[in-house]
């Protein structure tokens, strides 16, 4: 998973100030120190850094933490928010022109991933907005790029404006949007050309285009592989083209943090979608929120119920959150859940958006398997409705017989139930101190 490092010291550094009924100096200074740690080496930028200790100590030793009752929640609070402004505070939104079609130039280096995430952001703005993208070839260097283009629009069945490699960019640009215009698409993407390095030749073209078409949006793609690199880039690109947004890909990778924290403190603009995988439908959103909670291990609920209402139909998606909400989630839940969540993604994705999980040993990083998955499963369709229900009430008997049941051990059973409970109790943790603050806006 993305942030593994930063997560895991992040969240080794908050357990120990956790439960402090006082904090004193001291504890924020050794707790700040660690942070500070963490982040460079994840290789968060040194000066975006320095300034986010600065705030966080400024508030973790003043009133709102002293005087609170629940200082040591209060100071993971503080570290929580202001990592999630570091990341841009509220989800920023994508451009609606009111005269359509609204123009998306995509520019960056190539192999960024910016061809992908030009069909992938058809594909976001068709499914989830109902919109009709044309799509635009601008790559006249590369004719494999043009192709590439073609390719994605005929898997996702949407028409791609190319003029071949002869052509100027600006006049395809140009041309495809009064394409567009005809033939009533609302978003017109143009996917520019790429270089290994930002060069003047290649920004001037971006520029040309730029004034001509004078785009919506201008998202710069930057694969977050690459850390303090895809700063600098997007730094660059940013100074020469005035880009409106970042999309980041490849944060399904082994990538360290850097870049997702570092980019808006760097550039003053928001990363807009995450690129989670080369498949068509794995762009999201960018939610600072929801991401700073996943860094901090707290889970993100949101996401998770965001990809069950894709997968599952609404109202059970509301039940489940309301159930999560409530502390009311039952191993009947987790059961129906389980089915469905088969459908919602690659696990250990999954997994690591449910709060509490980088605590629960063994299914922290668990290469979790078919065979695991039914002994749960086993497990539980064992259990009694009212054990299900009330899984306070098995003691070592109900064990014993649960165990036979489902062809496991008492090991087995002992350790499902622990892990049911700390994720109700983490849940029960995330709810109060999401408390009042809940993320506005999912309309990306
Ligand atoms: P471009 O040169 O910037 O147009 O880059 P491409 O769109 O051709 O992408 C370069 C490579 O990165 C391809 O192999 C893509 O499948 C891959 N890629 C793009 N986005 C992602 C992502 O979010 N995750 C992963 N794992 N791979 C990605």
């Amino acid at each position: 998973m993305a942030f593994e490092g930063l997560a895991d010291r992040l969240q080794s550094t908050m357990k120990k100030i956790t439960g402090k009924g006082k904090v004193s100096e001291q504890d924020v200074k050794e707790m700040t120190r660690e942070v500070r740690l963490a982040l460079l080496e994840a290789d968060v930028n040194f000066k975006v850094v320095k300034d986010l200790i600065k705030r966080i100590k400024e508030r973790a030793v003043g009133q709102e933490v002293m005087e609170s009752l629940t200082p040591g929640q209060q100071v993971i609070k503080v570290v929580k928010e202001e990592l999630t402004n570091l990341m841009g505070g509220e989800q920023s939104k994508i451009a609606v022109s009111d005269r359509p079609p609204t123009v998306i130039m995509m520019v960056g280096l190539q192999g960024a991933g910016k061809t992908t995430t030009t069909g992938k952001l058809a594909n976001h703005l068709r499914k989830k907005h109902n919109r009709s993208p044309l799509l635009v070839a601008c790559d006249v260097y590369r004719p494999a790029a043009i192709n590439q283009l073609e390719t994605l629009g005929q898997q996702l069945s949407m028409p791609v404006f190319s003029m071949g490699t002869e052509a100027n960019p600006v006049d395809i640009a140009t041309k495809a949007i009064e394409k567009a215009k005809e033939e009533y698409n609302d978003y017109v993407i143009i996917d520019t050309a790429g270089r290994l390095h930002v060069d003047t030749d290649l920004m001037d073209e971006l520029q040309q285009i730029k004034e001509n078409v004078k785009p919506d949006e201008i998202f710069l793609v930057v694969d977050a592989m690459t850390g303090q690199d895809a700063v600098n880039v997007a730094e660059s690109f940013n100074e020469q083209l005035d880009i409106t947004g970042v999309v980041l890909t490849k944060l399904d990778g082994d990538t360290r943090g850097g870049a997702a924290l570092s980019i808006k403190a760097v550039t003053d603009k928001s990363i807009k979608f995450a690129g989670m995988g080369e498949k068509l439908d794995q762009l999201e959103p960018f939610h600072p929120e929801r991401m700073a909670s996943r860094i901090l291990g707290m889970g993100d609920v949101l996401s998770l119920i965001e990809k069950a209402q894709a997968n599952v139909d609404e109202k059970q998606a509301k039940d489940l959150e309301e159930k999560m909400r409530t502390m009311s989630f039952t191993f009947d839940d987790f059961l129906e859940q389980m089915g469905q969540v088969r459908n919602m993604g690659p696990l250990d994705e999954l997994i690591n958006m449910i709060p509490g999980v980088n605590k629960m040993k063994g299914l922290k990083n668990a290469q979790i398997d078919e065979k695991q998955l039914s002994q749960v499963e086993a497990i539980i369709q064992s259990m009694t409705k009212k054990e299900r229900q009330e899984p306070g009430i098995i003691n070592a008997s109900r064990k014993k017989r649960i165990a036979k049941g489902s062809g496991t051990t008492v090991s087995q059973v002992n350790r499902l139930l622990k892990q049911f409970n700390e994720m109700k109790k983490m849940m029960k943790q995330m709810t109060n101190m999401q408390k009042g603050k809940k993320g506005k806006g999912f309309n990306l």
